[in-house]
C-alpha cells in the first residue's frame, strides 16, 4: 500500500474512533454560547455549546445525531477548542474550512496547524460530505459570532 494510502486508513480510523466514542457528548448547563446546525440533505443535527470566559472557550461540548462524518467533526471540534482563546479558535476554523471546503485560507488560518483535524481533508472531493464535516464548524461560526440560533449549512 502507498504511504498516502495508510495515511488516509489513520485518518478513517481516528474518525471512525470519534464516531464510535464522541468526546465531550452531553450537556453544558453553564454554557454562554450556542448554536445548532442541521444538514437537511444528510438529516444531520448537532447543538453546540460553548463556556467562555475572559475570551478563552473554557468547555465545549455537543449534542444531536447525524451521520459518522458530521459526529465525529462535532466531537474533534470540542476536543479541539477547549482551552483556545476565541481568537485561535476563529483561526482554526478559517483554517477548517478552507481545507475541507476548499475555500481560500481567511485572516490567518493559513498558518494554522490543524493536527488530527487533517483527517477530514479528504471530503473535499464528495461534495455531499463537505455539508456534514463542516456542520459543526459552522454552528461554532454562529456561537462565537453570538447569535444564539440555528444555523443551517446548506
Ligand atoms: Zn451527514
Amino acid at each position: 500500500m502507498s504511504a498516502s494510502g495508510e495515511l488516509r486508513d489513520l485518518y478513517q480510523d481516528l474518525i471512525l474512533d470519534h464516531t464510535r466514542k464522541p468526546r465531550n457528548f452531553r450537556e453544558l448547563p453553564q454554557a454562554n454560547r450556542r448554536a445548532e446546525g442541521h444538514n437537511p440533505l444528510c438529516g444531520d443535527r448537532i447543538a453546540l455549546a460553548f463556556e467562555v470566559d475572559g475570551g478563552t472557550i473554557r468547555e465545549a461540548a455537543f449534542e444531536g445525531s447525524g451521520c459518522a462524518i458530521s459526529v465525529a467533526s462535532a466531537s474533534m471540534l470540542t476536543e479541539a477548542v477547549a482551552g483556545k482563546s476565541v481568537e485561535e479558535t476563529r483561526r482554526l476554523l478559517g483554517a477548517f474550512l478552507a481545507q475541507t471546503a476548499g475555500t481560500a485560507a481567511e485572516a490567518g488560518g493559513a498558518e494554522v496547524e490543524l493536527g488530527k483535524l487533517k483527517a477530514f481533508a479528504g471530503v473535499r472531493e464528495f461534495p455531499m460530505r463537505v455539508k456534514c464535516a463542516t456542520l459543526a464548524w459552522r454552528a461554532l461560526e454562529a456561537a462565537l459570532a453570538g447569535d444564539d440560533k440555528s444555523v443551517r449549512t446548506e
